[in-house]
C-alpha cells in the first residue's frame, strides 16, 4: 500500500451513514456504496497507539457506543516510570468520568507547587479546584488503568500490531498493519507518540527545534547511605537543576543527570554512562548498580502544523513534543483526547454540527503552543549560565507575588485554559470547577460524557436535545450566573437565562434539535 499524502481537507459528511440498525450493538457497518474492492467499515475509529492518549480516547469514544479498535505496536505495556504525575485538570477529567477513586488508590497526593522550572514555591492559597494537588502516579499505572477502563467499556485493543500505512477516501480509511493485514474504519487517529508513523505518512509538518540538551534518567540501586546522597544532591542542585537522586523505595533511586554528547540517539544509555556522568558532575557515582531501567530524553520542541487531514487526526505526543520539565506531556495528551472524543463521536453518530470536529484543532493547537513556549522558558531557567541563573533568581522573587505564582501554576496544571467561544463573561470557554449540587457533586453528573444544562432559574429546557444533553434544575447551586450549558468536556459553552439564546447555543454545539 502506498501511504497517501493528503494535502487538502476532505469532506467529512458522515451524517446518516451509519446503519440505523447497528446502533451500539456489535455488527458490521454498511459497506461503502462505491469502491467495491474496499473492505467493510468494520470499525468507526482505529486508534494507532495505546499510550495514555490512545487509551483515554478509546474510553471517551466508547461512552458514545463508537466502535473502536486500538492498535499498539508493542506486545507488552512499557514499564518505564517517566512522569511526575497527574496535574489538577487531568484529575478533574478523571473525576468527571468516575475514574478518580481508582487512580487515587495507586498514587500519592502531593501539594501542588514547585512545578515551574522546579522553582520551589508552594502553590498559592485557594486554587480554583476541588482537586488542588498533584497525584504522583507512575505512567505505566496510568496507561494500565486507562486501557483497562477502555476495554471495560468495550474498546478492542490489539497489541503487537503496528500501523504501517493507510489510505483515506471519502468514506473511510484503510489501515495497513506491518504484517500486511488491512482493516477499515471511518476515522484513524494517530496517538502513536513523538515519532508518529501516522503523522509522517500524512505528510504533516512538525516544525520546531531539534534536541540540544540530553538528560539521562533511570532507576537503580545505590551503594552509599541516604544522608550522604541527600547532602550531595542539595549541594549540586544549587547550580545544576537537571540533577537528582530520589529514593523510590526498596533501595531503588530515581536518577537524573545531564548526558554527555550523544553520538547515536538510537543507542540506549548504559550504566557506564550514568556512572561517568555522576562522577563528572558530583565527583562520585554513588555506587549505582543494578538498574531497573535506563533512558535518555532530549529537549526537542515541535508542534504539528495540522491536527486533522480529512479522516485522519493526531493527538498527544504525535501532535506535539517538548521537554518533560513541569510534567505536562502526558497531561496534555490525555486532555487532547478528552477534547476530541465527544466531537469525533458526534461526527460518527451523525449529530455533529458541520464545524464541530474542526474545533478540536482550533482549541487544542493554541494550548499546545502555549505549553511548548512555557517549556522553552523553563529550559532556559535550568541553564547553568549566569544570565539565565539571574533570570531564575528574579522570577523566584516575582513568584512571591500571589498573582504571578497563580498564573504560572494555572498554566502548568491547565486549569487556566479558556477556549475562544466568542464574546462573553470570563467564565465562557473555561472549564467549570466541581461544585456541590443537590444530587451530590457536579462532576458526578458528567460520567456519561453528555452535555449538561445547569439551570438555577428552573425555567429552561433542553427540549429536542435531551438525547445528548442532560438537565439539572438546582436553584441552590453555587454559581454567580443563572444557568450554564456544559459541553461533555466540562467547558462552559453558554451562560444566560433566555430560552431562545440557549436553543441557538444548543444547536451550535449539539446539532439539530430532534423535535
Ligand atoms: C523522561 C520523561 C519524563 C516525563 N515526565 C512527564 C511528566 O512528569 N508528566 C507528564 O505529563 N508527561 C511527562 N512526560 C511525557 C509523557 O511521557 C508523554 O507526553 C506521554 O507518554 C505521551 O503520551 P502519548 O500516548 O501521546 O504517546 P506515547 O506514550 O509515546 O504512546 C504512544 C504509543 O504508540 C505506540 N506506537 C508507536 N508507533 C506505533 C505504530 N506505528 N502503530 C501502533 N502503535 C504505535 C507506542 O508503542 C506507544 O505505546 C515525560 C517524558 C519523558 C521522556
Amino acid at each position: 500500500m502506498h501511504s497517501q499524502q493528503v494535502t487538502a481537507e476532505q469532506p467529512a459528511s458522515d451524517r446518516g451513514e451509519r446503519d440505523s440498525t447497528a446502533g451500539g450493538v456489535p455488527g458490521a457497518l454498511r459497506s461503502p456504496a462505491s469502491g467495491a474492492d474496499r473492505a467493510p467499515l468494520t470499525f468507526d475509529v482505529i486508534i494507532a497507539g495505546c499510550g495514555p492518549t490512545g487509551a483515554m480516547l478509546a474510553a471517551e469514544l466508547r461512552l458514545h457506543d463508537v466502535r473502536v479498535l486500538v492498535l499498539e505496536k508493542e506486545t507488552e505495556p512499557a514499564s518505564f516510570v517517566r512522569i511526575v504525575g497527574l496535574h489538577v485538570r487531568s484529575l478533574e477529567l478523571m473525576a468527571m468520568r468516575g475514574l478518580l477513586d481508582r487512580i487515587l488508590r495507586h498514587g500519592r497526593q502531593r501539594p501542588a507547587g514547585g512545578f515551574f522550572a522546579a522553582i520551589p514555591k508552594a502553590a498559592p492559597k485557594g486554587l480554583d479546584s476541588a482537586y488542588a494537588y498533584l497525584l504522583g502516579v507512575p505512567q505505566p499505572v496510568i496507561v494500565h488503568l486507562l486501557e483497562e477502563h477502555a476495554i471495560e467499556r468495550g474498546a478492542q485493543v490489539r497489541r503487537g500490531c503496528a500501523v504501517a500505512g493507510f489510505e483515506q477516501d471519502d468514506e473511510g480509511v484503510t489501515v495497513e498493519l506491518a504484517d500486511g493485514e488491512r482493516l477499515r474504519s471511518r476515522y484513524l487517529v494517530g496517538c502513536d507518540g513523538g515519532r508518529s508513523t501516522v503523522r509522517k505518512l500524512l505528510g504533516v509538518g512538525f516544525p520546531g527545534e531539534p534536541s540540544r540538551t540530553e538528560t539521562l534518567m533511570g532507576e537503580m540501586e545505590v551503594g552509599v547511605p541516604q544522608e550522604e546522597i541527600a547532602a550531595k544532591v542539595t549541594e549540586i542542585r544549587e547550580t545544576q537543576q537537571r540533577f537528582w537522586l530520589r529514593p523510590f523505595g526498596e533501595g531503588v533511586y530515581s536518577v537524573v543527570v545531564p548526558a554527555a554528547g550523544v553520538a547515536d540517539r538510537a543507542e540506549p544509555p548504559t550504566l557506564k554512562d550514568f556512572q561517568q556522568q555522576l562522577r563528572t558532575i558530583a565527583g562520585t557515582d554513588f555506587g549505582v548498580h543494578s538498574p531497573r531501567w535506563m533512558s535518555r530524553f532530549g529537549d526537542a520542541t515541535r508542534l504539528a502544523e495540522r491536527y486533522r487531514v480529512g479522516r485522519v487526526l493526531l493527538a498527544g505526543d504525535a501532535a506535539h513534543i517538548h521537554p518533560p520539565i513541569g510534567g505536562q506531556g502526558l497531561n496534555l495528551g490525555v486532555q487532547d483526547a478528552f477534547n476530541l472524543g465527544w466531537k469525533l463521536a458526534a461526527q460518527i453518530r451523525g449529530w455533529a454540527p458541520d464545524t464541530l470536529l474542526d474545533t478540536y484543532q482550533a482549541e487544542r493547537h493554541p494550548v499546545a503552543e502555549d505549553v511548548l513556549d512555557n517549556t522553552r522558558a523553563q529550559m532556559e531557567l535550568l541553564s547553568t549560565e549566569p544570565g539565565p541563573q539571574a533570570v531564575r533568581r528574579l522570577l523566584t522573587e516575582l513568584m512571591d507575588f500571589d498573582e504571578v505564582n497563580r498564573h504560572l501554576i494555572e498554566k502548568i496544571t491547565a486549569i487556566g485554559i479558556r477556549y475562544d467561544f466568542g464574546e462573553g463573561p470570563d467564565l465562557l470557554g473555561r472549564r467549570l470547577h466541581d461544585i456541590d449540587v443537590k444530587q451530590g457533586h457536579l462532576y458526578g453528573l458528567l460520567h456519561h460524557g453528555r452535555g449538561l444544562l445547569l439551570d438555577r432559574t428552573e425555567r429552561l429546557t433542553v427540549g429536542g436535545w435531551s438525547d445528548r444533553v442532560d438537565y439539572l434544575a438546582d436553584p441552590t447551586a453555587v454559581l454567580d450566573v443563572p444557568c450554564v450549558l456544559l459541553r461533555p468536556d466540562g467547558h462552559v459553552a453558554w451562560i444566560g437565562d433566555d430560552q431562545q439564546d440557549l436553543d441557538d447555543h444548543l444547536s451550535r454545539w449539539f446539532g439539530k434539535s430532534a423535535n
